[in-house]
């Protein structure tokens, strides 16, 4: 394989566990904590649509764990391949990996207020957080839409992703239901959960979205 022949791949497959090990020696070398929001919702729901706007209008920094992966995968470090697999099959990825790159993403930000996009997605995911970074989110925010609109939407919207086709949707449909719903209902339980109706325009859901803020 490339990455094992050249010296250049060795180095950065190298370099990459050192990186990632880093997560483990604790947030709190912040000297403030953070305002943690996440932001949650189906596949091709406008997620990062609506966080890209209340990012800009509310002063956010914008953290997409799906970027945060797909970087991953470009950068060829030592879990692209894994994450390839498990995002080409709709699949969620191991909750140690993702929550490690979140923390790392976090820490390396001067910011004080993060929208976690499409995190946590199961309740596994959750607890690791929990342990790992333990920032109780103030606000939780909940896309809701029907399935049929959300595979519209991503089938449509050729952003050359290697999951916006029908298979792997309706996978990541799937789990979505099976192991994302059951982490919407723990915040709405907690009295976090904003659930906003996301059928309309942008600039009608934006309008939904932003009392949120603004109060
Ligand atoms: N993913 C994951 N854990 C996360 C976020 C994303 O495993 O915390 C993977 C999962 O395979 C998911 C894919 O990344 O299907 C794409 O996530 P993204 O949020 O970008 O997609 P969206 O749901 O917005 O279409
Ligand atoms: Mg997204």
């Amino acid at each position: 394989m490339l990455r094992r022949a050249s010296p250049l791949a060795k180095l950065i497959s190298a370099a990459k566990p050192s990186r990632l090990n880093q997560a483990e020696a604790g947030i709190t070398s912040k000297a403030r904590t953070p305002i943690i929001n996440f932001v949650l919702g189906g596949p091709g729901v406008g997620k990062g649509t609506q966080c890209t706007r209340i990012a800009e209008t509310f002063g956010f920094t914008h953290l997409s764990v799906g970027d945060l992966l797909r970087k991953e995968i470009s950068s060829n470090t030592e879990y692209g391949g894994m994450i390839l697999d498990k995002i080409t099959k709709g699949k969620i990825v191991e909750s140690e990996v993702t929550v490690k790159l979140l923390k790392i993403a976090i820490e390396s930000n001067e910011a004080d207020r993060f929208l976690i996009d499409g995190f946590p997605r199961s309740e596994e995911n959750r607890v690791a957080y929990e342990q790992i970074i333990g920032i109780e989110p103030e606000v939780v925010l909940f896309f809701d839409c029907n399935e049929e609109e959300m595979l519209k939407r991503v089938l449509h919207r050729n952003q050359g992703r290697v999951d916006d086709n029908i298979d792997s949707t309706m996978e990541r449909l799937k789990v979505f239901e099976a192991y994302t719903l059951p982490v919407i209902r723990y915040y709405s339980q907690k009295g976090k959960l904003h659930k906003i109706n996301a059928i309309g325009t942008e600039d009608e859901i934006f309008e939904r979205v932003q009392p949120i803020f603004t109060t």
